[in-house]
């Protein structure tokens, strides 16, 4: 007997994880087939939910439309999974000379004098003092646990199965997918950096960089953020992530220039009393615009993608997906549509 479904999501990470659980409370029945194997992003990542973003202190439209919608759908897991899956850290951000210039000068201007702050907070590591300034909205989301909560979650309502999908194992009809026993009017792609190894995605333009990040433990560790190039973030196990690199490489492993990439920032910091834990590396799905995408193809109106979160998926995933299950199969954010993403 075949099991029907409205929509069969292929990958497990933030972006799959949000849709799936947001389907289902429109009451669209969906299935989701996640690799085993494959590494996954968003169990990587650092899960730091900030407005002001980068060595240029920007703030960029796309996470000031997402952030609000991001931090009360993750406040809202907290009481659904009774855990403490987002929380709130002070923030050091340490400026060298020419961000301390660019800092005075968006200080002065009105659309950044509400989130950057007048005055430096001079900051210490072991005796190594930073002129630094301090936020106090930023958000880590816990992402080890809360990958490990959906999985659990998805599994209870046997909405999971963990298995590497290749593409010669679907078959595509006129109004549906199907796959061994499975049925589904649509089938949403939700792979990652994986989408460039199906042929259906093959004129993409993609820019996806790889990022290693260190684990480590920290003696004396205060719960708090910290960031140079680099950030430190609190994280599973009373462990912080440190991280991270950022490089065109298609391999999957780290390296060991990443490695000693990130400790010598650690000795530059003043971090001296450290152990590491262990470094873990992913590629961020980045298309040419670095923008997300979502919604279906032209050319196959059952095959839809919704991805391409670069280093922000953790801010633009849960309310995109929000957006989405709302106006299901429909889409209003049309400038997202992966259309515009075909290399002419
Ligand atoms: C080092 C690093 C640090 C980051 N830090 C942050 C941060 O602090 N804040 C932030 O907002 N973002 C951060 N990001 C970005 C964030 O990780 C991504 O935007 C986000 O994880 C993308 O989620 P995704 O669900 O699209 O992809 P993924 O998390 O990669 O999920 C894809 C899933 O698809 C599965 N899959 C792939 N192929 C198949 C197949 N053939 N069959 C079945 N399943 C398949 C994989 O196993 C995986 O589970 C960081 C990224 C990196 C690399």
């Amino acid at each position: 007997m075949k099991q029907k479904y409205d929509v069969l999501i292929i990958g497990q990470g933030i972006a799959g994880s949000c849709l799936a659980y947001l389907l289902l409370q429109q009451g669209i029945s969906t299935h989701i087939i996640s690799s085993p194997l494959k590494p996954n992003a968003s169990r990587i990542a650092g899960g730091l939910i900030q407005r002001i973003s980068g060595n240029f202190l920007s703030l960029p439209d796309l996470i000031q439309d997402h952030f609000d919608d991001a931090v009360s759908f993750y406040n809202n897991l907290n009481s659904v999974f009774k855990i403490p899956i987002i929380q709130n850290y002070p923030t050091f951000r340490i400026l060298d000379s020419s961000q301390l210039k660019l800092w005075e000068k968006k200080c002065s201007q009105k659309r950044y004098s509400a989130y950057l702050p007048l005055n430096l907070s001079p900051f210490s590591i072991n005796q190594k003092t930073h002129q630094a300034i301090k936020f106090n909205e930023t958000y880590v989301v816990n992402t080890e646990l809360l990958l490990t909560l959906f999985t659990n979650f998805f599994i209870k309502k046997n909405m999971l199965t963990l298995y590497t999908l290749q593409e010669h194992e679907l078959t595509f009809k006129k109004d549906r997918v199907e796959f061994n026993n499975i049925t589904a009017n649509y089938i949403i792609f939700c792979v990652g950096s994986f989408l460039k190894e199906w042929s259906l995605f093959k004129n993409f333009s993609m820019t996806n960089s790889k990022g290693d990040i260190l684990s480590l433990r920290l003696h004396n560790p205060e719960k708090q953020v910290i960031q140079s190039d680099k950030w430190l973030a609190p994280a599973e196990d009373n462990l912080f992530k440190f991280g991270s690199t950022y490089e065109q490489d298609s391999s999957l492993a780290p390296k060991k220039s990443n490695y000693y990439e990130l400790c010598s920032s650690l000795d530059r910091l003043g971090f001296c009393d450290y152990s590491i834990h262990n470094i873990a590396s992913a590629h961020r799905c980045t298309f040419y615009d670095y923008k997300p995408s979502m919604g279906f193809l032209s050319s196959i109106p059952q095959v839809g993608i919704f991805s391409g979160f670069s280093s922000k998926g953790y801010i633009t995933a849960p309310s995109l997906a929000q957006q989405w299950s709302r106006t299901f199969p429909g889409i209003k954010t049309k400038e997202l549509l992966p259309h515009r993403l075909n290399r002419r």
